[in-house]
């Protein structure tokens, strides 16, 4: 049985996707298999892989509402050897018509399983809400959510409200919920505030932080125009060192053992 994470901070433009993308691409390099879930309507996890938004015939709104199974939608990067179940544009109003069904916070975490023994990990990227479909994401996170926080403002009041649902989520509905690790994104070591943050975030969630902080740098915000991970766009740069230390990171946390975690230049 796989891992499945989700990226989840109700605030925008963290670094949920980026992650999604680079954690996932690093995993797969490292040889997991591995299957990333667009459940954003913005499609963004979706784009940054490349796939053009007219030849997908159905994705996460359809392996949702249950009209088709979700392997039926999965479509497979062979270079990156990763998987992605794409954002279809019927995502766009999963929330509202999901509203009035039964268990409707559960269709994603039902539709996944028969998929969970398939992959090694299973990254699902949420929208920057704390609506229906990141209900679902979180529920469906069997192995914990992960909370990219930004080093670009104080962002503890943030954190705090989602503590406060995380803990909401848990007294109703799912009490296994754990978070596996919050993770510093957009780094730039020549301001004071990102330091602050770093070590106010640290203060305050000790273990929980990764070691691993992802630097700003113009790399990953530009390998998304090209289709690509950072591990294929810029593999010798520093937001590709980031995320491939992130992979390691939490592969060993997860036991997972690897003959050889070197990083090997194209
Ligand atoms: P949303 O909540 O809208 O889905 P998000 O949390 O998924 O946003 P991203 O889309 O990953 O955030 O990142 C927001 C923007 O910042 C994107 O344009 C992305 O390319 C850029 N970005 C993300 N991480 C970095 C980084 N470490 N350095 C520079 N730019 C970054
Ligand atoms: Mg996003």
């Amino acid at each position: 049985m796989g891992r499945t994470y989700t990226l989840v901070n109700q605030k925008g433009g963290v670094g949920k996707t980026t992650t999604v993308i680079n954690l996932g691409a690093y995993l797969a390099y490292f040889g997991q298999r591995v299957l990333l879930i667009d459940l954003d309507p913005q499609a963004n996890a979706t784009s940054c892989l490349g796939v053009e938004k007219q030849t997908i015939r159905g994705g996460t709104y359809e392996a949702l509402i249950g009209t088709s199974p979700a392997a039926n939608h999965i479509l497979h990067n062979p270079r990156l050897k990763i998987s992605i179940l794409p954002a279809s544009p019927a995502l766009a109003g999963a929330e509202v018509e999901l509203v009035g069904e039964i268990a409707r916070e559960k269709f994603l975490n039902n539709a996944l399983q028969p998929l969970r023994d398939r992959y090694d990990y299973i990254l699902i990227d949420c929208p920057p809400s704390l609506g229906l479909l990141t209900l679902n994401g979180i529920i469906a996170a069997h192995h914990g959510v992960i909370i990219p926080v930004q080093c670009e403002y104080l962002p503890l009041e943030g954190l705090s409200q989602l503590n406060l649902t995380l803990d909401r989520i848990r007294n109703a509905v799912f009490t296994d919920l754990v978070v596996r690790g919050v993770l510093l994104t957009m780094f730039d070591g020549r301001t004071n505030l990102s330091n602050d943050v770093v070590a106010e975030v640290r203060r305050h969630f000790g273990g929980l932080v990764f070691e691993s902080v992802i630097p700003r740098t113009v790399r990953l915000a530009e390998a998304p125009s090209y289709g690509q991970p950072i591990s294929v766009y810029a593999p010798n740069s520093n937001g590709a060192e980031a995320y491939a230390s992130l992979a390691r990171e939490v592969l060993i946390g997860d036991g997972v053992r690897l003959p050889s975690l070197d990083i090997e230049t194209e």
